[in-house]
């Protein structure tokens, strides 16, 4: 598992026509993941990590709402709009608007890259969408990685977590502060608590956690899928635990048809 070149994930955030820069080296055996895991459990620095070690693109559902909603009014479709609202309340965006946004994005989903999805699926309807668009691709799953963590720890991750609005570098106030108070010790950008990290929006989204996303437990357990990892400890060493875990049940087989790159 060597190091691999960032992709600037442009044809995720922004949607067809982006292109990437630079486009997702094609491989003999990508790795498509999925990483399950409550709010906090750090489902995204993980992600950004095997990014770097396995190659394959970071593909969070969460990141393509928040880019989204950083463009004007009248870039934003009534669908996208009515997504914000949930999000700002910490609840779920309906599967329907979630599906559309990811299907119109499929061209990642085939990328010859590979790919990391990291918030999606949320629910048992998303996963069964996933599953019936990747059949039809003829792609498989490697593996889904549940990322396991006791809960006053991911409250306390939660609250204390700070990201950048440039680079969307993640920080944490007492575990991992930046050099100045404020400040992205990568790009000087300003950083900045998602409205969603604020401790009324943390308990309704461990709620909606509960409710929806467990049961994405057993659906991929009886598909032999899910890798269960313990998110304690730094993120190195989590990610170092994930990368074994991944050697040992789920490495990617050659035979699995690599598409073309996506458009982005
Ligand atoms: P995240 O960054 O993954 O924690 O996502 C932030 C917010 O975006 C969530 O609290 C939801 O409101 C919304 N969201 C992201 N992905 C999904 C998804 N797959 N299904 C429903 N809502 C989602």
């Amino acid at each position: 598992m060597s190091q691999a070149t960032k992709t600037d994930r442009a044809g995720w955030l922004q949607g067809p026509p982006a292109e990437c820069a630079p486009i997702p080296a094609k491989t003999q055996s990508p790795w498509r993941l999925v990483l399950l895991g409550a709010p906090g459990v750090g489902k995204g620095t993980q992600a950004s990590l095997l990014h770097e070690r396995l190659g394959a693109c970071h593909l969070s559902t969460g990141d393509v709402f928040r880019a989204a909603a950083g463009r004007s009014e009248c870039e934003q479709t009534p669908a996208m709009r009515m997504a914000f609202e949930f999000m700002r309340r910490g609840e779920l965006v309906p599967d329907s608007t979630v599906w559309d946004m990811v299907r119109e994005r499929s061209g990642c989903i085939r990328c010859g890259g590979g790919f990391i999805l990291d918030g999606f699926p949320r629910t048992l309807a998303q996963a069964e969408a996933l599953r019936r668009h990747m059949e039809s691709e003829r792609l498989s799953l490697n593996a889904v990685v549940n990322y396991e963590l006791p809960l006053e720890e991911i409250v306390s991750r939660l609250s204390g977590r700070r990201t950048c609005q440039k680079c969307k570098a993640i920080f944490h106030v007492i575990s991992q502060p930046s050099r100045q108070e404020g400040v992205c010790d990568y790009c000087g950008g300003g950083l900045f608590q998602r409205e969603d990290d604020r401790p009324e929006s943390i308990t309704v989204r461990l709620q909606a956690y509960e409710r929806s996303t467990a049961p994405l437990i057993k659906f991929y357990k009886d598909l032999s899928l899910l890798v269960s990892v313990a998110a304690t400890g730094s993120p190195d060493a989590i990610c170092e635990r994930t990368l074994t875990a991944l050697e040992r049940v789920a490495r990617p087989s050659s035979s699995t048809r690599s598409a073309s790159p996506s458009q982005g």
